[in-house]
């Protein structure tokens, strides 16, 4: 399973966590689920580079990781 790493927006922690994409994250610090999942290049895989390109240009768009939306952390979850 892919390493990504995870920022928890009830907490403001930041873990990694192995885990399938389909998986929602648990915030191991405080339980909750409202994880923002961070750019990762540990584990390259072509599955993921898709992915990859949305996060960037997310990010990109944003400016800042730590401003998705409630709608936005709900599209992780699928
Ligand atoms: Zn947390």
């Amino acid at each position: 399973m892919p390493l990504y790493s995870f920022h928890c927006s009830a907490c403001d922690a930041e873990t990694e966590l192995l885990m399938r994409s389909d998986e929602a994250a648990i915030c191991p610090a405080c339980g909750s689920d409202k994880m923002e999942r961070l750019p990762s290049w540990v584990a390259p895989d072509m599955k993921m580079e898709k992915n990859r390109r949305l996060w960037r240009a997310k990010a990109a768009a944003e400016g800042h990781l730590s401003n998705y939306s409630q709608k936005e952390l709900s599209t992780f979850k699928k």
